[in-house]
C-alpha cells in the first residue's frame, strides 16, 4: 500500500542540479515500458480506451480473473469521470460550477476527496495552482478544441476583470451529518479538473485493482501513469518520460515502483500567436500562460499529488517548484525551461538526462 502524500517523514536533503543541454543520443529508447516483456508465471492483461479527454490504459499481472478486474478499473475510472468531468454538465463539479452563490450543492464523498485535494495543493503552492482557473482557461480559449486560434489575445481589462473569479480559497464545504455539500463563493466561478481528475481517477483505479489482489500493475492516463508493485520478477517498472520538444524520443526514463509519475507539457496543448507559444497552463497570480517552462515531470507517492505537482511546477518554475518539492516526502521532480535547461531535485533517481 502507498504512503499518504502527506505523512511527515524526515525530510531528504534535496538539492537542485543544474545540467545543460548536451546532444547525446543514447540508446535509452530500448529501456522502456515493455510490460509484455518480463518472464513470468503471471498472464499479462491490458484494457484501454478513450476517458477523461485522453486516452487511458490500464496493464496488469494476474490469474485469469485479470480481465474481469482490468474492466472493473475502467468503470471506477469512467464513474470518477463523471462526477468530476467540467465538460460534462450533468456532473458534480458542474452542478457546484452553475449553481448560484448563496446556493449549497450536495456532493459524493469522492467528488469532495478530489477537490480537497486539490485545495491542499493550491494552499501548498501558494495559489499557482488553482483548479478554479476555469474562467481564465476560456478566456485564452483552451476550452476548445483549437485552442485561440481565432481569436485575439484577451485585453489587459478582461485579463484583470476574470482574475477576480479565480480562487480556489473560494471553494467552501460544510458536512451535515453524513452529507457533504460543496459551494463556490462568488458567481460566474468555474472548477476546471483538467490538472488533478487524471491522477485522481488513477489512484481510485489502483486502490481497485489493489483491493481485488492485483499486485503488478500499471494505470495511465494521459500524462499520469500510477504504478502498482513492480514487474512480476520484482524490477520496477520503467516508465519513458517524452522529450518535450522531439515526441520520438525520451528525456529519461524512471524506475517506478508502488509511485506515481505525471508529466506536464507545453506541448499538450498550444497555439502561436504573435511568434509566442501560447500554451494550456496559466499562471493564476498573472493571468496569462506560462511561457517559461517545457516540461515538468514529478514521481510521488500518489496519481493525484504527482498530477497536481506538476501542473503547479510548472506555473512555479525551477526555483519555488523545487523548493516546494523538498518539503514534501517521496515527491521527486525533473523540469525543462525554455531555455532548454535541464533542472532536477537531489533524490531524482535517473541521472541519464537526453536533451
Ligand atoms: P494535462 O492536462 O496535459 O495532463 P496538466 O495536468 O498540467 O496537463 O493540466 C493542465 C490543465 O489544467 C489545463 O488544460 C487546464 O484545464 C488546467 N489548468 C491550467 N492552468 C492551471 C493552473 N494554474 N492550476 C490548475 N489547473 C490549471
Ligand atoms: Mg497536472
Amino acid at each position: 500500500m502507498r504512503a499518504a502524500p502527506f505523512i511527515k517523514l524526515p525530510n531528504k536533503s534535496l538539492e537542485a542540479k543544474v545540467q545543460f543541454r548536451y546532444g547525446l543520443l543514447m540508446a535509452i529508447m530500448i529501456a522502456i515500458i515493455s510490460a509484455a516483456a518480463c518472464a513470468s508465471a503471471a498472464e499479462f492483461f491490458q484494457k484501454s480506451g478513450p476517458l477523461l479527454h485522453t486516452f487511458v490504459e490500464l496493464k496488469a499481472y494476474g490469474d485469469n480473473e485479470t480481465a474481469d478486474v482490468l474492466d472493473g478499473a475502467f468503470t471506477e475510472m469512467e464513474r470518477v469521470n463523471s462526477l468530476l468531468n467540467n465538460y460534462d454538465p450533468s456532473s458534480e463539479v458542474s452542478a457546484l460550477n452553475t449553481a448560484s452563490s448563496r446556493r449549497w450543492v450536495t456532493i459524493s464523498p469522492d467528488t469532495f476527496e478530489a477537490l480537497n485535494i486539490a485545495q491542499t495543493y493550491a494552499r501548498l503552492s501558494g495559489g499557482a495552482f488553482d483548479f478554479t482557473v476555469g474562467p481564465l482557461v476560456s478566456l485564452w480559449g483552451f476550452n476548445k478544441d483549437q485552442p485561440g486560434l481565432a481569436d485575439e489575445d484577451p485585453s489587459q481589462a478582461m485579463i484583470k476583470d476574470t482574475m477576480r473569479l479565480v480562487d480556489y480559497r473560494a471553494l467552501k464545504f460544510i458536512r451535515h451529518q453524513s452529507v457533504i455539500s460543496g459551494r463556490l463563493e462568488h458567481s460566474g466561478m468555474r472548477i476546471d479538473v483538467g490538472a488533478f481528475s487524471k491522477g485522481f481517477a488513477a489512484d481510485k483505479a489502483l486502490y481497485f485493482l489493489q483491493h481485488h489482489g492485483i499486485t503488478s500493475a500499471l494505470v495511465a492516463a494521459g500524462g499520469t501513469i500510477c504504478a502498482v508493485g513492480s514487474k512480476p520478477d520484482g524490477q520496477p517498472w520503467q516508465i519513458g518520460i517524452r522529450h518535450p520538444r522531439n515526441d520520438s524520443s525520451f528525456l529519461t526514463v524512471v524506475a517506478l515502483r508502488d509511485q506515481s509519475v505525471s508529466t506536464s507539457g507545453d506541448y499538450e496543448k498550444f497555439y502561436y500567436k504573435a511568434g509566442k507559444r501560447r500554451s494550456h497552463i496559466i499562471d493564476p497570480r498573472t493571468g496569462y500562460p506560462v511561457t517559461a517552462i517545457q516540461s515538468v515531470t514529478v514521481i510521488a507517492p500518489t496519481g493525484i499529488a504527482s498530477d497536481a505537482l506538476s501542473t503547479s511546477l510548472f506555473v512555479l518554475g525551477p526555483a519555488d517548484g523545487i523548493r516546494l518539492i523538498k518539503k514534501l516526502p517521496g515527491c521527486e521532480a525533473l523540469i525543462v525551461t525554455a531555455d532548454g535547461e535541464v533542472v532536477y531535485t537531489n533524490g531524482w533517481p535517473q541521472k541519464t538526462i537526453i536533451y
